[in-house]
């Protein structure tokens, strides 16, 4: 009854001779299993609805997707960018802004903090094996749940509390990636060759943890750590709301008295 509500941002699709606008399920599984209610919130609606469309969500995800527009971090576009989506640019800065404006828990995945970093006046690499080739392989053939590398967490960090270790194995699926880290993030995951994996703002600001690789692809295994980034959003996005796990249990009890009662 008071699971909180995250907005998830959506993308714009064709198949099936349609025009299709929503999430990979993997993200509402992950959040559903989580105990979060999952706002799919469309780009179509464009950024005048941004901070409209997030009245009442407890929190965010920022989704993987499309290559941002380099014209944000003031680069020329490498030959070797994929097509940017200006509608979903602009409509996920807006929700950005939106989101820290209100002090909400953010988490961001593959370009997710990739557009965090941007938002946040960082730069990125447009194409890692052009621009920073190395033994690390991050687009490797094989389904989008398969662990391939390795990464570093930060003891103590926001990612390492909320995976319960310092050092796991990741899917991973981009070829772009942080180059320069904006100032008011913290690098808390690396790769063995010293890319950026996760970044989070330091325990003194609100709330918000990204990664570059796809946690919610992991939803179908039971034990798989990534479960707890978003048991950890959740969480984050119910005690902003005074939806903590104790109070909602008492609220409940206090209810179901209520509705006992003769
Ligand atoms: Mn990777």
């Amino acid at each position: 009854m008071t699971s909180p509500r995250i907005g998830v941002s959506g993308v714009l699709r064709s198949w099936d001779g349609a025009d299709r606008t929503g999430v990979n399920a993997a993200y509402v599984r992950s959040l559903v299993a989580a105990g979060g209610v999952p706002l799919v919130l469309s780009p179509l609606m464009g950024p005048s609805l941004a901070a409209r469309a997030l009245d009442g969500a407890d929190g965010l995800v920022l989704t993987g997707g499309e290559d941002l527009d380099p014209s944000w971090y003031a680069a020329e576009p490498s030959p070797l960018l994929s097509p940017p989506s200006r509608e979903r640019d602009l409509f996920e800065l807006a929700l950005f802004a939106a989101a820290r404006q209100r002090e909400l828990p953010i988490l961001g995945i593959c370009r997710g903090i990739q557009l965090i970093n941007v938002a946040l006046g960082g730069t990125l690499y447009q194409d890692l094996p052009s621009e920073r080739p190395g033994e690390v392989e991050h687009r490797p053939d094989g389904p989008r749940d398969l662990r391939s590398h390795r990464v570093r967490l930060q003891p103590g960090s926001r990612v390492a509390a909320a995976l319960g270790a310092t050092s796991l194995t990741v899917n991973s699926s981009h070829h772009q990636a942080i180059k320069n880290l904006a100032s008011a993030l913290l690098a808390t995951g690396w790769t063995d060759d010293g890319l950026i994996e996760a970044a989070e703002t330091g325990s003194d600001a609100p709330w918000l943890l990204a990664v570059q690789w796809h946690p919610e692809e992991m939803y179908a295994e039971a034990r798989a750590p990534e479960h707890g980034l978003f048991a950890a959003l959740v969480r984050e996005a119910g005690s902003a709301r005074g939806y903590l796990v104790g109070e909602r249990r008492e609220q409940e009890t206090i209810t179901h008295a209520v509705q006992r009662s003769p």
